[in-house]
This record gives structure tokens, sequence and C-alpha cells, in this order.
């Protein structure tokens, strides 16, 4: 595999950009590579500035449920950029967008759009505190929410990576206000709520943890959380960033029935353009400026191309309902891998949920974060650098979860399982 233009604009990169890229994890550090530069997608494959080929699991990370550059976004993109590219003002689509919204997720009655997962989590956090008038909230180790100062606090993939679980720059005091729980522990959040009783603004979680590896909730963790913060008078926030539109058109919440009093979106809701998203509850929504007092604003939000690509990609999810069959994908590649361990002798944990799929170097269940953290990272390195040799991309993490979009043929996972049984085997 010849990588050596993207060798060159890697040590280009570190001149000017901090570690050479944009987000951390890009940047390879725990797979002891150099980050591959892209060039190009289409469909289920990426290409970098080498000129190789590559089956894509990472997905930009989710958005990318139709594969890249899926022909009905382009085309709804090139439409809209030629009449502008942001007013600040509002537009017909913004509309459109919320009601697709709160139609696939009934739980979401009104829904204000940001720019990204990290602003929408920031302002779930500011409206529950004022609505309930309570500061302290909970959080879950492993689960992340978006680089938010006071979330920085054991946030899994990211910084669980670089090993840095909390960052320099976020004042003690700043986290003070943040409690941990431990995922599908019910037990832990209920001591917490204990200790501080009438405190606790929100309870704030992926309700299908994947940014410690994938993680689904164990069965009466999420109806055992509902049923504490409605005794509580907690609000419960569901931060399905990575959920939403991607396990099931009406995201975790309609696969596990459960009804939060707000949620998060982003990634899938963009289309792979910068969209960040919360709603909930009309009577909590309605505090939200101009219609109530809780400040939030921003110049791009709602923004017309983000907006047209994410409407491209909600109609066709809704019209196609791609969700069983992504579903079938993505156990279809969890059996291939639990097989290709096997018969190598080597001690797998490997979870499916629609499109959202995710495996362990581990012999014990993974259930939770320090669970995650005593599996195997170091066998993933290697798996990951052969893999990539036998032109299949995943994520550079063991604690990220893999994505499979509607673009992804049998071909493609064929391929990929005979890649699982090389790779395993030291290939
Ligand atoms: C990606 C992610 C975020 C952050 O979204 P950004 O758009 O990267 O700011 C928040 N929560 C979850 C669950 C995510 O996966």
């Amino acid at each position: 595999m010849q990588i050596r233009h993207s060798k060159q604009l890697f040590s280009r990169a570190q001149q000017s950009i901090p570690g050479g890229v944009n987000s951390p994890v890009r940047a390879f550090k725990s797979v002891k590579m150099n980050p591959l530069f892209i060039k190009r997608a289409l469909g289920s494959k990426i290409f970098d500035v080498d000129g190789n080929e590559y089956i894509d699991y990472v997905g930009s990370w989710g958005p990318m449920i139709l594969g890249h550059a899926r022909a009905e976004v382009v085309l709804k993109l090139e439409e809209t950029i030629r009449n502008g590219t942001s007013f600040g003002a509002p537009t017909e689509g913004e509309i459109q967008l919320a009601e697709m919204v709160c139609e696939a997720v009934p739980s979401v009655e009104m829904l204000r759009l940001v720019n990204s997962g990290t602003e929408a989590s920031m302002a779930a956090l500011r409206l529950a505190r004022s609505y309930t008038g309570r500061e302290k909230i909970i959080k879950f180790e492993g689960c992340y929410h978006g680089s938010v100062d006071p979330l920085l606090v054991q946030t899994g993939s990211g910084a669980m990576t670089l090993g840095i679980p909390d960052s320099p720059g976020v004042p003690p005091s700043f986290v003070e206000l943040t409690l941990q729980g431990k995922f599908n522990n019910l037990t832990s959040i209920i001591k917490l709520v204990e200790e501080n009783p009438g405190e606790i603004a929100a309870v704030i979680l992926e309700p299908v943890a994947g940014n410690m590896g994938l993680i689904p909730p164990e069965h009466g963790f999420l109806q055992g959380l509902r049923d504490l913060c409605d005794r509580e008078g907690i609000l419960l926030i569901f931060d399905e960033v990575m959920s939403g539109f991607r396990v099931e058109y009406g995201g975790a919440q309609e696969i596990f029935s459960i009804v939060p009093d707000m949620t998060i979106f982003g990634k899938v809701i963009g289309g792979g353009l910068p969209v960040g998203a919360y709603g909930g509850r009309q009577d909590i929504m309605l505090q939200v400026a101009p219609a109530g007092p809780v400040y939030q604003a921003g110049t791009l939000s709602g923004n017309p191309l983000a907006v047209a690509a994410g409407l491209a990609t909600l109609g066709i999810l809704n019209e196609e309902n791609p969700y069983p069959e992504l579903a079938q994908k993505t156990s279809w590649l969890s059996a291939e891998f639990k097989c290709a361990a096997e018969s190598s002798g080597i001690p797998i944990q490997t979870q499916a949920i629609g499109g959202m799929f995710g495996f362990f170097f581990s012999a014990e269940p993974v259930l939770n974060y320090q669970q995650a953290l005593k599996t195997d990272t170091e066998q993933f390195a290697n798996f990951f650098r052969n893999m990539l040799k036998h032109g299949i991309y995943l994520a550079p993490s063991a604690f990220e979860s893999l994505f499979v979009s509607t673009a992804h043929s049998e071909e493609d996972i064929e391929r990929t399982a005979v890649a699982f049984k090389k790779a395993l085997s030291g290939d």
C-alpha cells in the first residue's frame, strides 16, 4: 500500500493545524499510523490521495447512511446552492426539517436547529437547568456528548483513545455540577439521585452507547431511568446524535419504546453537512428564546445547504425504510467477524443494532466503560492496520462504532468477511 502523498500532506498539515487534523481521533494516533488524506468518496468507497480505494465503515462517523455522494442529495444541494448559501433569515426548508423530525420521533414536539451535536447538547443542558430550576446533571462514564466543558468528564472514544479523561482548560468548578453514573447500572444512578435530593436537573445519555465501542442498553435499564426521572422530576435527555435515524427511523427511543423529555440530534439529520438539533416536549421547548427566556442563537443555524442535505437524506430514509436491510447487513458482518475470530482462536465480543455494529477484543462481555477499558487495544491496532492493507477502512480506535450504509453491497460485505479472516490470522 502506497501512502506517500498522505504522509507528505500530514507533515505539512502539522505546521498549520494542531496535530495536523481538525478533530483528534482522525489522527490515527492510537493505531500508530499517519492518517490517510481523502480525495473523494462515492457510495460505499473512499479514495485517498495516493489512489488507494477502501470500503468505508466510518461514513464520516455516522452521517453517510445513504453512502457517499448519493445522487439525490447531490442534486438537491446543487439546486439549493444556486439560490444563495445563507440568509440569516428563516426559510421554508427549516420548517420541513423540523416537521420531519417531529413526525419521525413523536417525543419531539418542537425542534431547534444548530450546527453540531456539541452545540445541541450544550443548549439542551442550559434549557434543562432553566426548566427545572436545578443545577446538577448526571452523565454516564463513556458516553460522549460533544466537546462541551461541563460534559468533558469520562467521555469515551476521542478522549478515551488519547488517555485524557478530563481536559486541561476545563476548570474543576465547571464539572462540579456533573455527576458520573455507570452505564447499564441503574443502582449507580439511584444512589446519585438519593445523595443529591431535588438537585438533579437532567440525566443525559446515549440510549445506545456508541462512543466507548458499541454497547446497547441492557433490558430494563432505560425504562428504569425513565421511571426514576418521572418520580424525581428530572428531565431524561437522550443523545441520539449517533443513533437517531441510524438504528431505526425513530431512533433508539423507537426500538426500546422509551419517551425521553428531550432529544439531541446531529450526524444523519444533516446528511453529511454540519447540523445539530435539540427538541422535546413543547412546554420545555417554549422556554427557548425568542419564545421564552433561555438564550441560544447561531448565525448559520438552519443553514439552507445543511437543511437541504438533511431533507434529502431523511426523505429517502422515510420512503425506502432501509432499516431492516441495514440491520441484516450489520448482523451479517458481526456473524462473519465472530466466525473469523473463532477460527483464529481469538476471543471477541460483537454487537449490532440497526445500521451500527461494533466489536471488542475481549473474552468477557462488555456492558460499561470500565469493562471497555479492559479490552485489548493493542490487538485492535494490529487488526486495524491489517484491515486497511486489505482495503477496509475502519474507525481508527477500539472505542468507536462502525456504520453500514444503504450503498454497501453484498459483494462489499463478502470482501470484508474475507479481510476479517486474513486480518485476524495476522495476514
Ligand atoms: C458525534 C456525537 C456528538 C457530537 O456531535 P458533533 O457534531 O461532533 O459536535 C454528540 N453526541 C454523540 C452521541 C455523538 O456521537
